[in-house]
């Protein structure tokens, strides 16, 4: 079997926001794929969704009815994590739970103990320790964090997340199925925050700090980093879109480890304890009607 086969079936733990999207992105490239969520409602909506996301790429005319058939066929769902590790042809299993060390590593312990050897484990995990997940198992070599983008089907990146004791033979793996769905692979030593959300916490939170010393209005620097940058979003726009209360989280986070550098904005923090915590709340930078950004109602209009 060659690497990044897709004779090699996927397992996707996990049928929330993410594992939605890249239950898509490995079925569409031709893998089988066993979706596994222990909430039935989950896996319905998922596969529901994966379903529409296929017949809006035949509307746009970027797959064939063919192929969106096929694509769906390829899908299977279960509640049952163990009847579904008994297949033998599994290559990958990757988990994108909930955000729980302990949940993350109970699935990396059970799909160690039943998946073929050659089978490698792969966590989406934004911020917890790969290298702790590894460590639940007897296979550390063959274990990975593979951190994917929402929406899974627009964005390209894959992250690929080195942990202190995985092999290359792990690392190229990953890149091969990386590039098999069509994504970008980058490698990053295991690191609070990765590339991404690091640099992004520091461009979100300096973008606040211009807006608390009234340097420009909300408008303006979002305007900034787009017509400068070509960023598609402004970091004000973008944090509204991730959440404050995420994105104060992750500062914290990134202070506790990197110093003074990340010590978040005191005006995210007011933010946070106004419940201004962004589109989820139809406030934040800015304000929100029926999902839409209110045009003017940026804060600190000079
Ligand atoms: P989500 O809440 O949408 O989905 C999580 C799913 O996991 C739920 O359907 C839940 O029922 C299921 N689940 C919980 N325990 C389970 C178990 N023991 N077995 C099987 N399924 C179980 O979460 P999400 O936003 O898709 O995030 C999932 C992971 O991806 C997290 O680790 C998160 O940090 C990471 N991540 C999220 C994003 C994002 O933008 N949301 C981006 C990159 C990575």
């Amino acid at each position: 079997m060659s690497t990044g086969s897709i004779d090699e079936a996927v397992i996707v733990v996990g049928s929330g926001l993410m594992g939605t999207g890249i239950a898509h992105a490995f079925v569409i490239a031709g893998y089988p794929v066993t979706l596994v969520d222990v909430q039935a409602a989950a896996l319905d909506k998922s596969a529901a969704v994966i379903r529409k996301i296929l017949d809006d790429g035949v509307k746009l005319a970027k797959i064939t009815q063919e192929q969106a058939s096929a694509a769906a066929q390829r899908l299977s769902t279960n509640t049952d994590l163990a009847a579904a590790l008994k297949n033998p042809n599994v290559g990958l299993l990757l988990e994108t739970v909930t955000e729980s060390m302990q949940l993350k590593t109970a699935i990396a312990r059970a799909a160690d103990a039943a998946l073929p050897e050659r089978a490698v484990i792969a966590t989406n995990t934004s911020a917890l320790s790969v290298t702790e997940i590894a460590a639940a198992t007897q296979r550390a070599d063959r274990v990975i964090g593979m951190h994917f983008f929402n929406p899974v089907h627009k964005m390209k990146l894959v992250e690929i997340v080195r942990a202190l004791g995985t092999s290359a033979a792990t690392v190229e793996r990953a890149r091969a199925w990386s590039a098999a769905i069509g994504k970008t692979s980058i490698l990053v030593e295991e690191s609070p925050g990765l590339t991404t959300s690091r640099m992004s916490a520091l461009a979100g939170n300096e973008a606040m700090y211009m807006l608390m010393e009234g340097v420009a209005s909300a408008e303006d620097i979002d305007t900034a980093m787009r017509g400068a940058f070509n960023h598609p979003m402004g970091p004000l726009e973008l944090g509204d879109l991730t959440g404050w209360d995420t994105r104060l989280a992750v500062l914290q986070y990134l202070h506790t480890t990197f110093g003074e550098k990340f010590r978040p904005c005191p005006l995210i923090t007011k933010m946070v304890k106004a419940g201004r915590l962004g589109r989820k709340t139809g406030h934040g930078v800015y304000r929100y009607v029926d999902g839409q950004k209110v045009p003017g109602s940026g804060l600190g209009k000079l």
